[in-house]
């Protein structure tokens, strides 16, 4: 009766029920209450139902979160471990590369580099880190290679190698060498990546740098050593040459028998082949070790062509060939060039036309063609009826010693260095040569040259000059210094031939002491001599206070290389005769110093 409830069988139907009661104001009335208990239950009931069921999906629902979750992790790692092994893999390959490799982002900000790129710049171990500027790098390199910005040219040097270094950065396809303060050379190559960041990779090319110098200077002093061997041979060959054809020639002038006469011609054809041989050779090894120099002066091309046509035309006619040179309009009448090297192609081009043609006809066409800034591309085809040359044999027709087949030498001879030699001259000209040919048709060889017009007013005069001094040149008295006894005697005899008379010295000292003491017109001076060479004694007669000091000085060479030409030119020589000597041109150049000292 205080109100508490209980649990008790409801008193209508007895179903369970929860009742209370209570005592009122008035003892005889009592309050009691009560209701079914499912009544009673029935909202809890409600209620739990639907808390219950929301905290089972949310139950469910956190399951499956965390069920994603770690799926979802899982999967973050087996990818960070994926990222791990490539980079470790990509780690190595980088730290195995023999060159340096830096990796720049967009922002031109590092991204990755190696060791060996710290091993070729040390001083940036302290600088560089993922996310540094690719600005303080070059900062710090600039700061390394110009150590001392003490005075303003330092502090300009070094922004100048600074700005210098990020322009070709930024070009992005940079290829460049950059030498380091240690004497290191360090190549670099520089590309851009699709993303717009920057890959560079850095060679030290020190090494290969020193090799392939020391290489070169080696091959170098190698060629060197060649041409001074092929110089000194020349000369050593080329002296008792000149004494062989020589007195050859006296010999062929005296009183002979037939028989005798054509020995001796015989002496004469084999001897200038031989000096042929040993020209081609010298002039080949030149043209390999790019020693030989063009010697340019203005020539007329017509005059040139005809000059070695009519040599060759002699035995062009022997052999029964038509023999023709044509010239197309428009050919200048002076061009600016090296008239004796061009001479010499030609006359191997025209010479072998003729050689290799027994029968039909050999023809010479000069064309030429304008170009800009006053230049023409002079073009002669030397086409032949002659015996062809087979497909096989072009590859390697302009090389040397090459001949189209073995049965050459023995049907025509020859040595097989005219092509090479005129390939290499053409060459250096800056010239081509080409050949169409076909077997048992015939060949054309064409020369094509651009060469620089010429005045011709000039040549016209430089001729007249040549002709009014050949008519000078008589009647000399001349001085010879030669060692040799053979060549005193050979020359002796040619100046006699001229109308000449003639003293011998036989060295340069003799030469000196023979001047000083008598008067001459003029003096051929050989240059290779015991006590005082040629071009000392030149030096001291240029020297001396007399008359003397001024008198015509010709060099005898048996080199006649261009350097040793200047050399001879430098010590106050006037001119050279390459032996073996010609009575001709003994002659030619005794005419040409005497016009050349009277118009001074
Ligand atoms: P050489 O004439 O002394 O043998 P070259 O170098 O002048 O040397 O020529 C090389 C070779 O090219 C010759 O031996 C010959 O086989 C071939 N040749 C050159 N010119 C002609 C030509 N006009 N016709 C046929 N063959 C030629």
């Amino acid at each position: 009766m205080n109100g508490t409830p209980v649990h008790a069988a409801g008193r209508l139907d007895g179903s369970p029920s929860i009742l209370a009661a209570r005592p009122s104001l008035y003892r005889a009335v009592r309050i009691s209450a009560a209701i079914s208990r499912d009544a009673a239950l029935a909202d809890w009931r409600q209620d739990r139902k639907l808390i219950l069921s929301a905290a089972a999906a949310f139950i469910a629902m956190l399951v499956a979160a965390g069920c994603a979750t770690h799926w979802q992790l899982g999967r973050l790692a087996r990818a960070r471990l994926e990222i791990a092994k490539a980079k470790a893999i990509m780690d190595r390959a980088l730290a195995s590369m023999a060159d340096g490799f830096l990796l720049c982002d967009a922002q031109d900000c590092v991204v990755a580099w190696n060791a060996r790129y710290l091993e070729m710049f040390p001083w940036l171990r302290s600088v560089i880190g993922v996310g540094v500027s690719f600005e303080s790098v070059v900062d710090s390199t600039a700061r390394t290679l110009v150590p001392d910005a003490s005075d303003a040219s330092d502090v300009a040097k070094r922004q100048a190698w600074r700005e210098m270094r990020l322009a070709q950065h930024r070009s992005g396809h940079g290829m460049f060498e950059q030498e380091l303060e240690d004497g290191s050379v360090i190549h670099v190559i520089e590309r851009r990546t699709p993303d717009g960041g920057m890959v560079s990779v850095m060679r030290d090319i020190t090494l290969a740098e020193r090799e392939l110098a020391r290489a070169k200077a080696a091959a170098e002093a190698s060629n060197h050593a060649k041409s001074q061997f092929l110089a000194a041979m020349s000369h050593e060959i080329r002296t008792p040459l000149n004494g062989v054809l020589g007195m050859n020639s006296l010999l062929l002038k005296t009183e002979l028998t037939d028989e005798q006469r054509s020995y001796a011609r015989t002496i004469r054809s084999s001897g200038k082949a031989l000096l042929t041989l040993i020209n081609d050779i010298l002039d080949l090894s030149r043209v390999e070790a790019g020693r030989l120099e063009l010697v340019t002066a203005e020539f007329d091309p017509r005059r040139l062509v005809e000059e070695v046509a009519a040599s060759v035309a002699t035995r062009a006619r022997e052999k029964g060939l038509g023999f023709s040179v044509h010239f197309q309009g428009g050919v200048p009448a002076v061009l600016h060039g090296d008239e004796g090297r061009l001479r010499q192609v030609l006359f191997n081009l025209i010479g072998n036309a003729v050689k290799f043609t027994e029968r039909g006809s050999v023809s010479v066409d000069v064309a030429c063609r304008m170009l800009e800034d006053d230049r023409v591309e002079l073009e002669a085809s030397v086409r032949d009826t002659g015996i062809g040359i087979a497909a096989g044999a072009l590859a390697t027709l302009f090389e040397r010693f090459k001949q189209a087949d073995s049965s050459i030498v023995r049907r025509y001879g020859g040595s097989g260095l005219g092509l090479a030699i005129s390939r290499g001259l053409v060459d250096l000209m800056g010239g081509r040569i080409d050949v169409e040919t076909e077997v048992g048709v015939g060949s054309t060889f064409r020369v094509t040259l651009a060469l620089q017009r010429g005045h011709s007013t000039q040549l016209i005069v430089a001729d007249t000059h040549h002709d009014a001094a050949s008519d000078m040149a008589e009647g000399l008295r001349i001085l010879v210094a030669e060692d040799n006894e053979v060549n005193q005697l050979v020359i002796s005899a040619m100046l006699a031939q001229l109308g000449h008379s003639c003293e011998v010295a036989c060295d340069g000292l003799e030469a000196i002491a023979k001047l000083t003491a008598s008067t001459y017109d003029l003096v051929l001076m050989d240059i290779h001599m015991p006590n005082l060479d040629g071009i000392a004694a030149a030096r001291r007669i240029r020297a001396l206070d007399t008359g003397a000091a001024r008198i015509p000085i010709i060099a005898l060479t048996a080199n006649a290389m261009v350097e040793d030409r200047e050399a001879y030119i430098e010590a106050g020589m006037d001119d050279h005769v390459a032996k073996p000597v010609e009575v001709k041109e003994v002659g030619r150049a005794i005419a040409r110093v005497l016009a050349l000292k009277r118009s001074c």
